[in-house]
């Protein structure tokens, strides 16, 4: 193993078990006190997505937290990116603020970063590293979800070289405002999975239509909705990777997005857990703190075993990244636990809180509802389970 390897495995161990890192708490400190000031039961009703919010974390530095130094970002410090990330989702409120920011680092810009041409990525990483462009990752349809790569999305190549783009995509993050997007379409229907290429679209071109905003159960403050491909003409160069080249180029964004995704989520977690805590202590029912009674202290050791196993699965994706091997199964496995975890431990702190935290005003159920997405972004938990059964030789 190389050095550098194995500093970067020293690195995510030292991460993991130390909970309270200086990377994860100052950012941590520095959310709680300059993001989510606004009214966010207001924010949540509304699904209004906070602007103002998005830059300050673009002058923080947070939008390049995984594009390499020589491309205006960061670098390539996974375990300080996945500290920080923890440490946003535990001092912001606004979940919906915090998917997003992870949903285009760990998407749009990570296909740029990996698959962008020099062009590509000068035209377009600027702009999202300052917070001043948004960009949306386009792949499920309203006919094919899980089943990505049966899209009816099509990209035929005219002679002069550029494609004639058609198409609708659905339920897709940043949609409403993305000035850019990474389109799946197939060129080659007949080629099955090894037809689909991907394009870098510019929504102002004639034929790209952005719906509104459309409504959710949680993360509300996530601009979400659909895109519209009509006779879209793109260039040669809006082509990403090679032309076929889009399932891989799909698969390999994924288990990026599936493996980290939810750090922010794992720093809620934590969030959740000290409310909990804190309230279990201070809450007198029958004479005493209701935290005394081993139903409610029980419910606590289970939302802190809950938390490190999600963190520990979180950093068990990122080793197989810096190792290289068994990516899709860390990836898969990451999700799955993610996604369980995060509502099961979401409901808890409502049960801590009793009506005080099923009502909306106390902000303690909505994480609930934030959570709830978790089943079926990135990928379902059983098409999660599809695939780990697939590597183990089984389903
Ligand atoms: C908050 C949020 C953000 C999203 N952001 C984006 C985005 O930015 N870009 C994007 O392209 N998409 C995005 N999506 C869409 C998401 O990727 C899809 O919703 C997801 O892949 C599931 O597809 P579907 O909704 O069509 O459900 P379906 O595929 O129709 O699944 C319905 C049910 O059937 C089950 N099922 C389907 N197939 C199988 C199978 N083979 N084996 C076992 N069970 C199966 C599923 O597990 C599920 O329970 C987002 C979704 C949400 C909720």
């Amino acid at each position: 193993m190389s050095a550098d390897r194995g500093r970067e495995l020293g690195d995510l161990a030292a991460a993991m078990v130390d909970l309270d890192h200086p990377t994860k708490r100052e950012t941590a400190v520095w959310a709680r006190r300059h993001l989510a000031q606004r009214d966010l039961v207001a924010a949540d009703a509304r699904s209004e997505f906070a602007l103002d919010d998005w830059r300050r974390c673009a002058e923080r530095g947070l939008l390049g937290l995984f594009v390499p130094q020589r491309l205006g970002g960061a670098g390539d410090d996974v375990a300080a990116a996945l500290l920080t990330l923890e440490g946003l989702g535990q001092g912001c409120a606004d979940n919906g603020l915090t998917y997003a920011l992870a949903s285009q680092l760990l998407s749009t810009q990570i296909a740029l970063v990996r698959f962008g041409t020099d062009e590509q990525q000068r035209e377009w990483l600027p702009g999202l590293l300052a917070g001043t462009s948004f960009a949306a990752f386009a792949m499920t349809e309203p006919d094919s979800g899980s089943d990505a790569f049966a899209m009816a999305s099509r990209a035929e190549r005219r002679p002069d070289g550029s494609y004639r783009l058609n198409g609708h995509k659905s339920y897709i993050t940043f949609a409403p405002i993305c000035d850019m997007s990474i389109v799946f379409a197939s060129t080659r229907p007949e080629a099955g999975s090894w037809g689909i290429s991907a394009f870098v679209v510019d929504s102002s071109s004639p034929g790209v239509t952005r719906s509104e905003v459309r409504p959710k159960m949680g993360m509300r403050t996530t601009p979400f909705g659909d895109l519209d491909f009509d006779d879209v003409i793109v260039p040669p160069t809006a082509l990403l990777g090679r032309e076929g080249a889009g399932a891989s180029i799909f698969a390999a964004v994924l288990d990026v997005e599936r493996s980290y995704v939810f750090a922010p989520q794992v720093g809620a977690m934590e969030r959740q857990l000290a409310e909990a805590i804190d309230y279990a202590r201070t809450r007198q029912q029958g004479g005493r703190p209701i935290g005394g009674y081993q139903a409610v202290a029980h419910r606590i050791a289970a939302m802190k075993e809950r938390h490190e196993r999600a963190r520990l699965f979180l950093y068990r994706a990122a080793m197989a990244h810096v190792v290289g091997s068994d990516v899709p199964m860390a990836a898969a496995l990451a999700k799955i636990v993610a996604g369980d975890v995060g509502i099961e431990s979401a409901l808890d702190a409502t049960r801590v809180q009793g009506a005080r935290g099923y009502l909306s005003e106390f902000e303690i159920e909505r994480g609930v509802r934030d959570a709830v997405g978790g089943l079926v972004y990135s990928g379902t938990p059983d098409v999660m389970r599809n695939l780990v059964a697939r590597h183990l030789g089984v389903g």
